[in-house]
């Protein structure tokens, strides 16, 4: 697969996710998706996908009056919701995948840490925790056992 094949099934995957918020027309959603991803959706792709997620059952279109002419305004069907579900979970695994080598654990709470984090050596070992307030914690109850 082309690194285009994946731009565009990611501008794909943008497009049904950003129907499954709220209906919108054409216009609008080039609007999110260049606002959200920081890249424009040609309209020659657009246009397009939506028929042939309108014609797959995913998606409706209804004219609705936006401004002074009617435009055809686009919403997820219930399929279309429910593969707008399976791209989140898809989405939300990869990023799991993608974060998870850079998790700390806090020795304390057992919360787990993206960034930052605090550290403290602990009787020569060095532990990591979320927070000084979680260390201190932790050394408290140490002290207390
Ligand atoms: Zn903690």
């Amino acid at each position: 697969m082309s690194s285009e094949d994946v731009a565009l099934d990611m501008i794909r995957s943008s497009i049904i996710l950003l129907l499954s918020e709220k209906p919108l027309h054409g216009y609008g959603i080039m609007k999110e998706v260049e606002d959200r991803i920081g890249r424009p959706v040609n309209p020659s792709l657009l246009y397009p996908f939506l028929r042939q997620l309108e014609k797959n059952g995913l998606v409706k279109s209804t004219k609705k009056p936006v401004g002074h002419k009617p435009k055809n305004v686009y919403e997820l069907t219930a399929p279309g919701k429910e593969l707008a579900a399976s791209i989140y979970k898809r989405i939300a695994s990869m990023v799991s995948l993608a974060i998870k080598p850079n998790l700390s654990i806090c020795f304390h709470c057992g919360c787990k840490i993206y960034e930052g984090g605090y550290r403290e050596s602990i009787r020569d070992k060095e532990r990591i925790f979320c927070c000084i307030h979680c260390a201190q914690a932790y050394k408290n109850e140490q002290s207390q056992s």
